[in-house]
């Protein structure tokens, strides 16, 4: 029998994988999927921040598509910025012309120069924010990608380190952004371009089908781990014998629930950083006023950082007439809200009328405009300057209790076209899922996770 800890997406495709049959998932919700687990409420479906399936891997789109037996939308997506009062398309780097003056020939100036001078050429740069200078000029740096990870990340560029920056971060071409700077580009350069998302029943319906017949018990909240006399207890007094055990919970969860874990692991996993996310989910009725799928926000006195209308994803999503404009506020212990959740939605809705989002005038009943706010404590792993020896310090324990160290499990991203589909099956202890792994996952990457268990 292999126990599962956590039955969210990765929990799930280890156990499809292995076979359901020889696995048992211990969730400490009343319900599957986690961080895609809808929220369906007065004729609205809201997820938990704006998902859809962009990737390539075949396996994984085929999946989707049997999931939802091919009832899903496939579209190009159109994602904006909002700076002070434009709209700006993105990637803003290479739309320089909707960058009101003088910030527009400063911004190209400094890039100019920051190519002449060659830098990005030079070595390799030592964190986040040299990485951003050197690919766009410090102006440009400043004013929107520095300002957006602040707000996103929670943290000062220089904090972070690049590994986990991939293909997520357009690096533009010179010609790029001198033609950006005088009128919109004739190609696409953001790095998502098709998305795909379910007709019905949200995103999570694409892992309906990877959920079927999952061995799970819910209300299972796991209070500790023994990894030498291999049980697990809940908080309901159940314990759970296992011969192999995957993890899937957070990592700083995981480790201290373990029992005996030395102090110096569990000041490593005391050292690693997640932000936190406020979702102002905010419903008005009238229809959707931005034709963007999703919009970024670089205004740092906005609460507001990522903001889409979940009517956008799929009609279905919202009753007719009606704009379900859902806005991601993060916070963390490096940046921490300085509001109640209800003082922040408040301020959100100020922000969304603002912006031209939410349009009181419009409304027949500008009273039936309301939000409900939905708390996720873990979001976005942070890959900080601690990241990497923490986790070694953390992996390198575990090995002494049947983990068995893979190539890259220091690093944020994983390129599945270089690994083998599948791996032996984990002999005792396996970690799997963004926050387990502790990288920076998509949906893809859990299933493709799961996918490296078989069974016997
Ligand atoms: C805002 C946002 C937007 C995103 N957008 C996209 C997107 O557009 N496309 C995409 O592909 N991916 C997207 N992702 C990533 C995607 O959501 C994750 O990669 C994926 O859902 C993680 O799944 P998981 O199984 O690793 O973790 P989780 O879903 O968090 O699963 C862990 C499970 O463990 C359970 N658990 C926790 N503690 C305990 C305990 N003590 N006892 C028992 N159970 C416990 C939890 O309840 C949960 O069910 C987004 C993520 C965020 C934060």
């Amino acid at each position: 029998m292999t126990l599962i800890l956590g039955a969210g997406l990765a929990g799930l495709s280890c156990s499809y994988h292995l076979g359901h049959e020889s696995c048992l998932l211990l969730e400490k919700n009343a319900n599957a999927f986690g961080h895609i687990a809808a929220d369906r409420r007065d004729g609205f479906t809201w997820d938990p921040g704006p998902h859809v399936s962009f990737t390539k891997h075949e396996y994984v789109r085929n999946l989707f598509a049997d999931s939802v037996s091919g009832e899903y939308d496939e579209y190009e997506v159109q994602t904006g910025n909002y700076y002070r009062g434009h709209w700006i398309d993105h990637p803003a780097q290479s739309a320089l012309h909707q960058v009101p003056e003088p910030l527009r020939s400063q911004c190209l100036e400094s890039f100019l120069q920051t190519r002449e001078a060659g830098q990005e050429a030079s070595d390799a740069p030592q964190n986040y924010q040299q990485w951003l200078d050197r690919a766009f000029g410090p102006v440009f740096a400043g004013h929107f990608p520095a300002a957006y990870t602040r707000k996103y990340w929670t943290r000062e560029p220089a904090d972070m380190t690049t590994a986990w920056v991939g293909q997520r971060v357009f690096y533009p071409a010179v010609d790029d952004v001198i033609n950006g700077s005088k009128g919109p580009l004739e190609r696409k350069t953001h790095y998502i371009t098709k998305v795909r998302y379910p007709r019905q029943g949200g995103y999570q319906s694409f892992a309906d089908k990877i959920a079927a017949g999952a061995n799970i018990r819910y209300g299972a909240d796991v209070i500790a781990v023994d990894l030498d006399a291999r049980h697990i207890s809940t908080a309901d007094g159940q314990r759970y014998p296992f011969d192999r055990l995957i993890n899937t919970l957070p990592l700083p969860v995981f480790v201290n629930l373990c029992r005996g874990a030395p102090d110096r692991v569990r000041a490593a996993a005391a050292a690693l950083s997640c932000s936190q996310l406020l979702l102002v989910n905010v419903r008005a009725p009238h229809a959707t006023l931005r034709p963007e799928n999703w919009i970024y926000v670089y205004d740092e006195d906005k609460f507001s950082t990522r903001i889409h209308c979940v009517e956008k994803l799929t009609p279905g999503n919202a009753p007719p007439g009606w704009t379900g404009v859902q806005v991601e506020v993060y916070f963390s212990r490096h940046r921490p809200l300085d509001l109640t959740p209800e003082q922040v939605g408040d301020k959100v809705v100020t922000e969304l009328i603002e912006m031209g989002l939410i349009d009181p005038a419009a409304c027949a009943d500008p009273k039936q405009i309301r939000h409900h706010i939905r708390y996720c404590p873990w979001a976005n792993v942070i890959f900080d300057h601690d990241t990497r020896p923490a986790l070694e310090t953390i992996w390198s324990w575990l090995e002494t209790h049947g983990l068995a160290r893979e190539p890259g499990d220091l690093d944020p991203l994983t390129d599945w076209n270089t690994l083998p589909a599948q791996q032996p099956t984990p002999t005792r202890l396996a970690m799997a899922g963004r926050f387990g792994q502790w990288k920076y996952y998509w949906t893809d990457d859990c299933v493709l996770r799961g996918r490296q268990f078989h069974g016997d």
